[in-house]
């Protein structure tokens, strides 16, 4: 790569006399001329619409923060989907740096990475509190940068969902057959249990859900919660509203950074960016536990949505097929398999904790 495209591929465009050491430039390192701030301009490309609540306008305040918490020294402008790439094609298009940062989530890639699965949402896996947990102490993010470093990414958590759910349906699901030759826009491992039902999972972006279900090319879609699901209008295009979401019970979001763009950064910086991300992980979920209440009012009483729990039988049997592609996907790559490893072995540990705390209290509220 010539000089000048790799400066262009670290974000380094406006980079002043005076400038990094990375660079290997001696002319800059001799130049007597006045330093000035070097400004380091990033492209961040993400998988959701521009500004769509929660996802969209969470890139946006990561990006916010990364530029006030340097000092203006980092700017980060943010792409929404197809503004520089496809929706899907934000992890190619930041390991080959067309953009320094992607926000999206892991699942989007487990067709070139297995194992990536596993740090975004796992049937029946972890809440966003666990998801926390095993990510930032418990060995996570160590597996997840191991993940992403044969492809040149850096990984980190950047926003979670919470508890999503279950997704929308045009018919009552009263049975496990009942989703026998459903087609479902529904992504990751939870697509695959789908499919061990009887259905057909889909894999689309967000914003080609409406339109489909509108146009009869699925039957039924899950997409995140009351407070995004509203603002793509699915109650226009299907009846029934149906909870948990057994197949999404924390996800994760992520920011992956192009490696050499991160470590072209000075420490301080590099920091910066590591603690923007951890202050946009706590937000959005904070954000998303604020909202979906009250959306899901609105659905409810304005547009007369049909709420309905999925009866435990169907439960039942959909957490034992996730068991069943769980293993059988892990078994496929030794990379799945050591971070299954790890995933499975807190879960378990942490359940035992959970049984007593958070979920004995919640019950004990509801007495
Ligand atoms: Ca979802």
């Amino acid at each position: 790569m010539e000089r000048r495209e790799l400066v262009k591929a670290l974000g380094l465009g406006a980079l002043a006399a005076g400038g990094l050491v990375a660079c290997g430039d001696n002319e800059m390192l001799a130049s007597n001329k006045p330093k000035k701030p070097v400004t380091i301009d990033w492209k961040m490309v993400t998988t959701w619409p521009k500004n769509f609540p929660g996802l969209g306008t969470g890139a946006n305040y990561l990006a916010q923060l990364i530029g006030e918490m340097s000092g203006g020294r980092i700017k980060v402008k943010v792409y929404g989907a197809k503004e520089l790439v496809g929706a899907l094609e934000i992890f190619d298009a930041v390991a080959g740096g067309t953009a320094q940062m992607g926000h999206g989530a892991s699942y989007y890639w487990k067709e070139q990475v297995p194992a990536a699965q596993f740090f975004s949402a796992v049937p029946f896996g972890l809440t966003a509190q666990e998801m926390n947990a095993w990510l930032y102490h418990g060995g996570g993010m160590e597996l997840w940068r191991e993940v992403y470093e044969p492809h040149g990414l850096i990984p980190m958590a950047a926003g979670n969902t919470g508890v999503q759910m279950g997704g929308w349906f045009n018919k009552e699901i009263n049975s496990i057959e009942d989703l026998q030759g459903l087609k479902m826009r529904i992504p990751g491992l939870g697509g695959e249990v789908l499919r061990r039902a009887g259905g057909t999972p889909v894999l689309l972006p967000g914003g080609e859900i409406f339109p489909s279900l509108q146009s009869g090319a699925i039957d039924a879609s899950e997409w995140v919660g009351p407070y995004n699901d509203l603002a793509f209008g699915l109650h226009k295009v299907a009846k029934y509203y149906y909870y948990p979401g057994w197949h999404e019970p924390g996800t994760t979001m992520e920011t992956f950074i192009n490696k050499a763009a991160f470590e072209a950064l000075p420490e301080d910086l590099q920091a910066v960016v590591r603690a923007a991300c951890r202050v946009a992980n706590q937000d959005m979920l904070a954000g998303f536990v604020a909202k979906n209440n009250a959306a899901l009012q609105q659905l409810v009483n304005d547009h007369q949505v049909e709420l309905r729990k999925f009866p435990d039988e169907v439960l039942l049997r959909l957490k034992q097929l996730s068991d069943e592609v769980v293993r059988e996907e892990v078994a496929k790559d030794p990379l799945s398999t050591k971070v299954y490893k790890s995933f499975s072995k807190f879960r378990s540990q942490v359940g035992e904790w959970q049984s007593l705390s958070e979920l004995a209290y919640l019950k004990a509220r509801e007495l």
